[in-house]
């Protein structure tokens, strides 16, 4: 069976509609996905409808971003996308991505790129990112591709640069349990902390409710996938893996590919062990 629990649309940043993003993971043959949208699950109900139409299996997710010892993205599956407090607390966050990008902006502006704001922001549908920025960039030229717009402008530390409004990772989970849904780590192997600390931190998560690490991804290297396997396991939490397939020009990661390290026999047992904790979803495991 194949898997792919972390995938992005123009709900946030990525290249592809919901629908699109559907039917590229029938067309891949991949049996289970989740769309994983930043602050987002407005994708969802665009893509729960192609996924009845495609046969498709689907868990609702989302991805926040968050702040423990520096930037912590956590997954979310499984979700309630019409709870209340939930759905207020994403325009929330989606306000504040959209106040931080017209700040960046401005930045750009007095740095010499004469950025129109309604060009930017109209790239986004939902939930504006860097990503969108970067894609402005490109477009008049400033760069010459999305890497180089975050090595030069958007990426921490850069000139152009704010960060979010900080959100804490046990605020965020808090959040994750009111709408239904199970907090996962993403690519752990991203944390920005070094050594004894990732796995501190992880402790310290999960006694908060996080519930799992999403050990199989693109950007580990193979024994960071192992490592985080084996420490999910050790732990007794969720082992995930997912692309963070963004569309070909966001990314280089694309669907369903970069999961090797995940077994197939493993794989299996964890997507149904996430399955079945997940309250909310859309079709059938295939046996
Ligand atoms: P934001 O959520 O607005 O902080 O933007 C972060 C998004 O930008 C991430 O979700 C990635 O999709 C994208 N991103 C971050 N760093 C890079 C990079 N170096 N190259 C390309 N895309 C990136
Ligand atoms: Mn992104
Ligand atoms: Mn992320
Ligand atoms: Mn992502």
């Amino acid at each position: 069976m194949r898997v792919d629990l972390h995938l992005h649309s123009t709900a946030s940043d990525g290249i592809f509609p919901p629908a699109h993003v559907v039917q590229e993971a029938a067309r891949r043959r991949i049996a289970l996905i989740a769309l994983t949208d930043h602050d987002s699950v407005d994708g969802i109900p665009e893509a729960a409808a192609t996924a009845i139409q495609e046969g498709v299996t689907l868990i609702p997710g989302v991805e926040l971003s968050c702040e423990g010892e520096g930037e912590v993205h956590l997954l979310g599956y499984g979700l309630d996308v019409n709870c209340r407090g939930w759905r207020g607390f994403l325009e929330g966050q989606q306000r504040e991505r959209w106040d931080r990008a017209l700040g960046m902006i401005r930045l750009l502006k007095a740095q010499g790129c004469p950025m129109d704001e309604e060009e930017v922001l109209g790239r986004a549908t939902h939930s504006v990112s860097r990503t969108h920025i970067a894609q402005a960039l490109v477009a008049m030229g400033k760069v010459s591709s999305i890497k180089q717009a975050f090595a030069q402008y958007l990426g921490a530390g850069c000139p152009a640069y704010l960060p979010r409004t900080p959100l804490p990772v046990a605020e965020a989970i808090g959040w994750l349990r009111q709408a239904g849904g199970v907090p996962v780590l993403a690519h752990p192997g991203l944390l920005p902390m070094r050594g004894d600390a990732v796995e501190r931190n992880i402790r310290q998560w999960r006694e908060q409710g996080l519930m799992g690490l999403e050990a199989h991804y693109p950007g580990h290297t193979t024994s960071q996938s192992g490592n985080f396997d084996r420490l999910a396991r050790a732990l007794d939490m969720l082992v995930t893996g997912g692309s963070d397939a963004h569309g070909a020009t966001v990314r280089p990661n694309r669907m369903g590919e970069g999961l090797e390290s995940w077994t197939r026999a493993q794989k299996e047992r964890d997507a149904r062990a996430l399955w079945r904790v997940s309250a909310c979803k859309v079709g059938e495991l295939p046996e």
